[in-house]
């Protein structure tokens, strides 16, 4: 066991920075089928949109590198902490072969994207949660990076956007992967303790520990219009509470109605608000570091 832990990561040591641009261009010619109107559009034409589907406004999940290129400033983003690879120190049966097709899926590690970027010229780290890869399930890797990024952000006098997808624990890592609710939570509050911002942007789906932690955890906690948002199924909730619940349950419209949500925003307006919040809580009040 002493092995196993010690080989958690296949390597952890070492920044590497890697231009974000070079690597999206390469998945540029898929072609992705609508789940609301089952129209075909090519990712070109998708990423052009903020990945909205043209014919019926559906938003379509989206990776991690895609999602921060297209709030933060042209060539201002650079990825941190992605030498980060998941090993299947349990043996647990079937997760080495489903690392593998999330991998060749995603072109990533694992199911987080780190580094720092600007938005009008106000640097700020961030973490980007990629649902694509095993339903963004948080494990050993998953918590080292988010960790990693706000301990960098707390040194370094940053604010913190983390864009919030996930099913939950890796079952795969057993107690372990529940270790990174605390363990990420703690550096949350390091740098809240430093006086830093933390911002959440919840996208669909925000659920389990990741909910009971650091998505909930933001001084500021935005949602995406229709967003998933809870702790455990709707059905497991009916059972145990024995009652009917509202159709909207668990959405973000319907966490902003009860307090949980501070503001939902469009796609299309997340650059903007976010500029603003970063520019608003900055120390200089002139952009530069926020
Ligand atoms: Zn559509």
């Amino acid at each position: 066991m002493a092995n196993a832990i010690a080989n958690f990561f296949k390597s952890i040591t070492g920044q590497q920075q890697t231009d974000i641009d070079s690597v999206i261009k390469n998945t540029e010619n898929v072609t992705l089928v609508c789940k609301g109107c089952s129209a075909e559009t090519s990712k070109h034409q998708l990423l052009k949109n903020n990945m909205i589907c043209p014919k019926c406004g559906k938003y379509f999940r989206m990776g991690g590198k895609e999602r921060i290129k297209s709030i933060c400033d042209k060539k201002s983003c650079k990825e941190m902490f992605d030498n980060f690879e998941s090993v299947d120190f349990l043996n647990f049966p079937g997760y080495a072969e489903k690392l593998e097709k999330a991998k060749a899926l995603t072109n990533e590690k694992d199911a987080v994207v780190c580094g720092t970027a600007e938005i009008n010229g106000c640097e700020f780290a961030f973490f980007v949660m990629d649902s694509r890869f095993m339903m963004a399930s948080m494990g050993s890797v998953l918590g080292e990076k988010i960790t990693s990024i706000f301990e960098y952000a707390t040194e370094n006098n940053l604010p913190v956007i983390g864009f919030t997808a996930s099913g939950g624990a890796r079952m795969q890592e057993g107690i372990i992967s529940l270790m990174q609710l605390a363990k990420v939570s703690g550096a949350v509050k390091r740098h809240s303790n430093s006086g830093n911002l933390y911002i959440t942007v919840l996208t669909d789906p925000t659920t389990g520990g990741c909910t009971a932690s650091f998505a909930m955890q933001g001084d500021i906690i935005l949602a995406e219009p229709k967003a998933l948002i809870g702790f455990a199924g709707r059905r497991v909730v009916e059972q145990t509470t024995k009652s009917r619940l509202p159709d909207n349950f668990q959405s973000a419209e319907f966490l902003l109605e009860h307090g949980f949500v501070d503001a939902i925003v469009q796609r299309e307006k997340l650059r903007e608000t976010l500029s603003n919040l970063l520019y608003i809580h900055s120390k200089t009040g002139r952009g530069g570091k926020a």
